[in-house]
């Protein structure tokens, strides 16, 4: 490293947030805006990202940034916004996005995926600014295109002011609660400690300088170690997507954050199977000027430097991952960059079990992501894998044991068209979606809806515990059957069941429960507090039963067990209250009975 300025690169910039709060919108006014300032150069189209040097910054930031106060060239911001395409983007087993803007709907504040974006943040220790967007939106605003925030703020209506306040102070208090100090970022002294929050609208550009800005402080003060490669060193990046391109075939799209890749250079590249060793044939860059988002419209470029995107074209990568790692191997032992890709890969596995669920996802980063939602929701995995839904998955998926295990979970891929026609015929269900809280979320839901239906048709079998008592003078038919009246203590008592009484807690099969009127009405089952009168075949009143007596729907052990081990949520109180009556009893000569 012999000039020390040119070895600091580019911090790389991933925008997060709940869908609609703007995400798109803040990214495209960036760029916007930093063209409008009109100068050629003012930002690069990168594969994947765009870089705003340094001097944009400045333009766009006004008095805010001071070209002369940083080191570092100025921010690469990845184009796909997203804690998704966030928690692809790894390097080394850490983040790859350096800095991340975290983008809150002022009016709609922390939804859940604001959450699960705030969660991910904190799991890999990125740094990041709160963009409280859509400012311009509250009633009575005043807007001031592309300025900074704070005299535009200071210049609303006390009214306005005080609106945009009550929303910015709702998610200052959020982030609380989620452990986060934070402030208004005018406010923020120590932007270690305190999460900075900037007032801003992607529509108007207000406070677009000021998000800048923050991203700057921060990475100069907190980054610039980490900032500090050797450029010339072999390249090393991630692949954020594997795509067809015509005339190359399978090509990476790759943002490199550390060294040089050259068309020539030999790689590793993290593959489905094993690490894939090729030769880059063509480094692509979208054409200067063209459209962003425009495909096809590439240079062939002989070397990028991070920090960059870049597409790489090269043989055999049609079984690259998107999110594996890409390693140049320039002078050094091609196996010992194989075990250093492997390593890498072996670090995001996930671990599976012999029992559960299938999971798939499109990129490494996501199915780690998900197997993490999955493990904190306790959900076994039996296989993980990146690619999109195939037959094999179904035939796996089929195996589990458990009913419950029989599905597969699907992060933002396909399913292919055979795997269609088999899913149909199969027991497996499918669940897709490209937000992971929604995924567990709705296999959570379809576990307990199966829970609850097999519970129901258990409860249908079984046998219900019910007390009730012989009232004084209703004995209408002494027996063969003996008719009497009676009142449901606890529990409901239900037609063709066993009648017992206990007799020093010996319990005593009296007959059987044939028949049950209510008001002259025959019923099959009658509830506590009601009075009914019942035929029970067996006793003879005045012998086996009496008047007064205390009677028992007598339980099979095994009905008993389930009742008490299964099903106790599920059965009303003054059931259970039947329910722990009766094993009273039964344990006091047999403290194991039904355990
Ligand atoms: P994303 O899903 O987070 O990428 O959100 P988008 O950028 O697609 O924005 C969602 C909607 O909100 C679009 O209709 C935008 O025009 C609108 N929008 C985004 N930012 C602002 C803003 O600052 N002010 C206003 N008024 N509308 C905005």
């Amino acid at each position: 490293m012999s000039d020390h300025d040119t070895s600091l690169r580019t911090p790389i910039v991933a925008v997060l947030g709940h869908v609609d709060h703007g995400k798109t919108s803040l990214l495209d006014k960036i760029r916007g805006s930093a063209v409008s300032e009109g100068e050629a150069g003012a930002i690069t189209q990168h594969i994947g990202a765009t870089a705003v040097p340094l001097e944009t910054i400045a333009d766009m930031a006004g008095d805010l940034v001071t070209v002369e106060d940083f080191d570092l060239p100025g921010l690469l911001f990845i184009d796909t916004p997203g804690h998704h395409s966030f928690s692809t983007l790894r390097s080394r087993g850490g983040a790859l996005a350096d800095l991340a803007i975290l983008v809150v709907d002022v009016n709609d504040g922390f939804q859940p995926q604001t959450e699960e974006a705030l969660d991910i943040l904190q799991r890999t220790g990125t740094p990041f600014v709160v963009a409280a967007n859509k400012a311009d939106t509250t009633p009575g605003w005043n807007p001031n295109e592309n300025a900074p925030i704070k005299p535009s703020y200071d210049a609303q209506s006390d009214t306005a002011r005080q609106r945009l306040d009550e929303n910015l102070y709702e998610i200052i208090g959020q982030l609380s609660d989620d452990g986060f100090s934070a402030d208004l970022y005018w406010r923020v002294q120590n932007f270690q400690k305190n999460i900075g929050v900037v007032p801003c609208s992607a529509l108007t550009g207000e406070g677009v300088p000021d998000i800048l800005a923050v991203l700057m402080g921060l990475s100069q003060r907190f980054m610039k170690a980490e900032m500090e490669i050797d450029v010339a060193g072999p390249g090393e990046g991630t692949v954020l997507e594997v795509k067809d391109q015509q005339g190359f075939g399978a090509t990476l799209d790759v943002v490199v954050y550390d060294g040089t890749i050259n068309e020539g250079d030999q790689i590793v590249v993290g593959g489905v199977n094993d690490p894939i060793v090729t030769e880059i044939r063509a480094l692509l860059q979208p054409q200067p000027n063209a459209e962003i988002r425009v495909e096809n419209r590439f240079e062939r470029v002989d070397a990028v430097a991070a920090a960059a995107g870049v597409k790489i074209a090269a043989p055999d990568l049609d079984e690259a991952m998107a999110g594996a790692p890409v390693r140049v191997v320039r002078d050094r032992d091609v196996d010992d960059v194989i075990a250093e890709v492997e390593a890498e890969l072996a670090e995001i596995e996930v671990d599976t079990e012999e029992e559960g669920v299938v999971v798939k996802a499109d990129t490494l980063g996501s199915l780690e992501a998900m197997a993490n939602a999955l493990q904190e929701a306790e959900v076994p995995i039996l296989r993980a894998e990146v690619g999109d839904v195939a037959p094999r998955d179904i035939a796996v998926a089929g195996t589990a044991r458990e009913p419950e295990h029989t599905v597969i979970l699907g992060f933002n891929v396909e399913v292919l068209p055979d795997a269609e026609r088999e899913l149909e015929q199969s027991e497996v269900t499918l669940f897709a979606d490209d937000v992971i809280y929604q995924l567990v979320e709705d296999y959570e839901e379809h576990v307990a809806e199966m829970q609850r239906a097999q519970q129901e048709t258990i409860l249908d079998k079984i046998v219900r515990p019910a007390r009730f008592q012989i009232l004084d003078d209703h004995t209408f038919r002494q027996s063969d059957p003996a008719v009497v009246g009676v009142e449901i203590m606890s529990g409901t008592i239900n037609n063709n069941t066993n009648v017992a009484k206990f007799d020093n807690n010996e319990p005593d099969r009296v007959g059987e429960l044939s028949g049950i009127q209510a008001q002259g009405d025959d019923v099959e089952e009658a509830r506590a507090g009601e009075r009914v009168s019942v035929a029970i075949d067996g006793p003879t009143v005045g012998r086996q039963i009496e008047e007064g007596d205390e009677l028992w729907i007598e339980l099979p052990e095994k009905h008993a067990k389930i009742l008490e081990q299964e099903l106790n949520d599920e059965i009303p109180a003054d059931e259970l209250e039947a329910l722990s009556g009766y094993l009273n009893k039964r344990r006091k000569r047999d403290p194991f009975w039904g355990k």
